[in-house]
């Protein structure tokens, strides 16, 4: 029977409850916002199903054979510019729901919740919502045993997460379908959904009106100094980089992941998806290319099917690179967690107890010249664009 002593130990995947043939595991959340296993024992009938399908500790992915690497984006502008850095996801849905596949993506849904979803056509309404990274742990609940059900039902399924989430649905699943394609995202950590929930309630509150659509990373100001946009109904539209906005700040100096995304078991070139993708900072020394600022992804192709699926994809530009210089120059997340901030408990302590900005700043600075440096940036690109 599944048991979390220590937090760090629990991903909140989900395998251990969406496995359990009793039904008898809840994943509740804590006071932080993350979801763990929670066991009604009355009805446990000590099978150790849930044991077996949890993907901490399972390294046998590790093998000495370095994967390929290609530097890549869409070549559509316009997709180009929605994406987090080379928008490499949009291609991957189109060509698995051409084919009549479903797609496993995430969105920042009507309420502000993160959360995965299944899209099986490509009119829904939703799908452009899936490429961009959200910055929050995704709710997954319920979504692994619809991922099951489209497989055996012979259908191309690409489910796309964290390379827990990943991890997790193949120890979930138990054995490989031909007709299944994975791709994750190197992740530096997975934010809380209660401090996401505070924030954007905070947000309607200062702009009097509801939120309409959220981008982590905006390349208004072009991808290097990625942004913030939160766009509301009345039409008003908030800007604010890591610099000045507090959810991002608290993102990048690691005051609000998950316990486990500060000890986390996914740190390998090697990953169970078939791509991995994560952010080219360093395009134009990989590649010999020119850095227009617009944003290029580095895609390690982790399996033959990860390579088919690329080839497939015609609307993307792909540069093969060194797998080991595009991890040194741009992958410090791909092999290490990140460092536990001594600041993070007592942040989720008291998180429910104030507004959300006065919590914030009595953890992280937001200076003058802060203020400044970004209102600079803002004029800096404006005239870049408009001349
Ligand atoms: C929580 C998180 C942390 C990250 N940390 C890093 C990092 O430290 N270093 C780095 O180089 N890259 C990181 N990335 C990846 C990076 O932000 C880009 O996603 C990556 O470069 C691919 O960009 P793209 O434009 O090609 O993808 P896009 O076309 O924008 O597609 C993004 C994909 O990510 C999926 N996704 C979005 N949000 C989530 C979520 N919350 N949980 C699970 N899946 C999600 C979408 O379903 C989509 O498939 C992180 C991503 C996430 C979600």
């Amino acid at each position: 029977m599944i048991e979390i002593k220590d937090k760090k130990d629990c991903c909140g995947c989900t395998a251990c409850a969406s496995s359990c043939p009793k039904k008898c595991i809840a994943m509740e959340s804590d006071k932080e916002g993350f979801i763990y296993p929670v066991i009604d024992l009355n009805r446990c009938v000590h099978c150790n199903i849930c044991e077996q399908v949890c993907p901490q500790d399972k390294k046998n992915i590790c093998t000495n054979t370095i994967p390929e690497t290609v530097v890549a984006r869409d070549k559509r502008e316009k997709i180009l510019s929605i994406g987090t850095s080379g928008s490499i996801f949009t291609s991957v849905i189109e060509c698995v729901l051409a084919e009549h596949g479903t797609v496993y993506g995430v969105i920042v849904d009507g309420d502000n919740t993160v959360k995965h979803i299944r899209v099986d056509s490509l009119e829904d309404r939703r799908l452009s919502k899936i490429p961009c990274s959200k910055y929050v742990k995704s709710e997954i609940r319920g979504i692994y045993p619809q991922v099951k059900a489209d497989l055996q039902s012979g259908r191309k399924v690409c489910f796309s997460g964290t390379p827990c989430q990943v991890a997790g649905l193949k120890c979930f699943l138990r054995k490989d379908y031909s007709n299944l394609i994975c791709v994750d995202v190197i992740c530096r950590g997975n934010p809380s959904p209660l401090f996401w929930k505070r924030f954007t309630e905070y947000l309607e509150k200062k702009y009097k009106s509801k939120i309409v659509d959220v981008r982590f990373r905006n390349k208004t100001y072009g991808y290097h100094s990625g942004t913030m946009k939160v766009s509301f109904e009345n039409g008003k539209v908030y800007y604010g980089s890591a610099r000045t906005n507090y959810y991002l700040r608290a993102f990048f100096e690691d005051l609000c992941s998950r316990p486990s995304c500060y000890r986390c078991q996914f740190k390998h070139i090697q990953h169970m998806s078939d791509l991995t993708l994560y952010d080219s900072w360093h395009a134009s020394e990989l590649a010999d290319l020119q850095d227009d600022d617009k944003g290029y992804t580095n895609i390690i192709i982790q399996s033959p099917k990860g390579r088919k699926l690329l080839d497939e994809l015609k609307t993307i530009e792909k540069h093969p690179v060194d797998t080991l210089k595009a991890v040194e120059l741009d992958g410090v997340m791909v092999e290490n967690s990140v460092k536990w901030n001594e600041k993070r408990d007592v942040f989720f302590d008291s998180i429910e107890d104030e507004n959300i900005k006065c919590h914030c700043s009595k953890f992280m600075t937001v200076s003058f010249k802060d203020r400044i440096i970004e209102s600079a940036k803002r004029i800096y690109y404006y005239k870049k664009f408009n001349g």
